[in-house]
């Protein structure tokens, strides 16, 4: 940890320590132990919380508190800046300071700068490799179908470095990428502290290559960088979707990958996208990055996933919630991980907030604009279902918007026009209009036909519900 971070760390732990004698236990607990500082940026410390929600309500209900705490531990005033985004180190530190309920302070996370000492540092902590955190392991990872095959790709990775070379880990935002991607780094540091396993996003590589390029750099020389990233067991680099369009570090970091390639070194790499999806991505690149095993996380489509995701959560946390409320939270987010964690934080917040557990009447209300986000991402459109039904019956969609009428097209028109009725908000003459001007009565007549061949057919009616779930995506 550099000086300025071991700055912020002693000043909060100071204020801690005069914050929690003024206020209750519980309080502190549930608000404070979910801050942590980052660092100190000229006269202002910056603390770290989950998310907005968090950072609005602590300024709202103790930003007083939180600066007398700073006065008294500094002795003269020192402004703070809340600064959302680090659920996953707050979740961390919690987790292991439930673990050690004799902890006088919050542990710090093992999360430092990159630099060149980090080898010395990851030596003395066995517990977590550089610049990861000790909560992303494969054990607290819960499987489900939606990332089994990435999180069985990963232990093998793991276990055989070199085997699936290289691992190319993709999915949207959310979706347990980071966690999994420092599960293999913590699994092969543990398991043997010498190995050099380097985790770094994307975006850190891009800095310190430009700094490598500086006079005055971390890195003595660009031939040093070079080495700090060639010469290592597992390289592990998180978000590459991000050396889109940069060609000059493109160049950089295809010479890493095929030093460390040749050297039957693994490599995992995470995405939003599919390597040929990155815009502005290098075609050698695109083909080195889907030579080995390429993996999708989706979204937590199981209810099942979801509940043990939230169960977990529930395990090291002082605040319990109902069942049906835990229930009520995993039917109704499912867009992503981060999301689902984010409904429940923003629950036992309030919970303690109220000095009691939500009740599920209350629990709509207090997650209300998550609810519309969720029903945002999942909204269905007109043009989606002609997309999906059209691409089924190996159709175009101008077959379904069109005149014609033989059965192989008329048929799969009226379904579309069945799920436009059944799935969407349009009324009755706007989804006539979104299939080529037909009227009102077109569309009743459709429904009612999609509706009694569902009655009369197995086969009809299992169709029906498979080209369902593909327009719910
Ligand atoms: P991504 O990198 O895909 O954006 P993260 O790895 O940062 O997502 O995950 C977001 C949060 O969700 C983290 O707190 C992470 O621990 C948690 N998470 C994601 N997937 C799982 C899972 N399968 N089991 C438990 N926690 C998960
Ligand atoms: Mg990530």
């Amino acid at each position: 940890m550099d000086a300025v971070n071991s700055d912020a760390s002693k000043l909060w732990s100071d204020a801690c320590s005069v914050i929690r004698a003024k206020i209750p236990e519980r309080v502190f607990a549930q608000w404070f132990e979910g801050i942590i500082p980052i660092r100190m940026d000229k006269k202002k410390i910056i603390l770290g919380v989950s998310d907005d929600y968090f950072e609005q309500w602590l300024g709202l209900n103790y930003s007083d508190v939180i600066a007398d705490g700073l006065l008294e531990a500094a002795g003269k005033p020192i402004k703070f800046e809340l600064e959302p985004g680090h659920q996953a180190e707050i979740a961390a530190i919690r987790a292991e300071s439930a673990s050690e309920p004799e902890a006088e302070a919050a542990p710090a996370p093992c999360f430092e700068e990159e630099d060149l000492q980090k080898e010395e540092n990851a030596a003395a902590d066995p517990g977590c490799a550089p610049n990861c955190l000790a909560s992303y392991t494969f054990d607290n990872f819960i499987v489900g179908e939606e990332n089994r095959y990435a999180y069985s790709a990963a232990l093998t990775a793991a276990q055989e470095p070199g085997k699936f070379n290289p691992l190319y880990i993709y999915g949207s935002t959310g979706m347990g990428k980071t966690h999994l991607l420092q599960a293999v780094a913590n699994f092969v540091h543990r398991r043997n502290p010498k190995a050099i396993v380097r985790y770094i996003t994307c975006e850190a590589f891009l800095n310190s290559y430009l700094d490598s390029l500086r006079t005055h750099s971390t890195f003595k020389s660009h031939f040093e960088f070079r080495n700090h990233f060639r010469e290592v067991d597992v390289l592990l680099v998180d978000d590459v979707h991000q050396l889109g369009g940069k060609d000059q570090i493109q160049e950089e970091f295809f010479n890493t990958f095929n030093t460390l390639y040749n050297a039957g070194k693994q490599i995992i790499l995470t995405s939003d996208k599919q390597p040929s999806e990155i815009r502005g991505l290098e075609g050698r690149l695109v083909s080195r990055f889907e030579s080995g095993v390429t993996t999708q996380i989706t979204s937590p489509t199981t209810f099942e996933t979801r509940l043990s995701i939230l169960q977990y959560e529930q395990k090291d946390q002082l605040i319990k919630l109902p069942p049906d409320v835990i229930h009520y939270v995993a039917e109704r987010i499912s867009s992503s991980i981060r999301t689902l964690k984010g409904a429940l934080m923003r629950l036992v917040a309030y919970s303690s907030m109220l000095g009691r557990a939500v009740p599920m009447a209350e629990a709509e209300g207090i997650l209300s604009d998550m609810l519309d986000k969720e029903a945002e991402t999942r909204k269905v459109t007109v043009d989606r279902i002609q997309q999906v039904v059209a691409e089924q019956f190996q159709l175009r969609v101008s077959d379904l918007t069109g005149n014609k009428r033989p059965k192989n097209i008329a048929e799969p028109r009226m379904m579309a026009m069945y799920f436009a009725r059944e799935m969407t908000e349009l009324s009755l003459m706007d989804i006539g209009n979104a299939f080529g001007g037909r009227n009102h009565a077109t569309v009743l007549h459709a429904v009612a036909q999609v509706k009694k061949l569902s009655e009369s057919s197995d086969d009809f009616r299992r169709n029906l519900s498979t080209l369902k779930r593909k327009i719910q995506g």
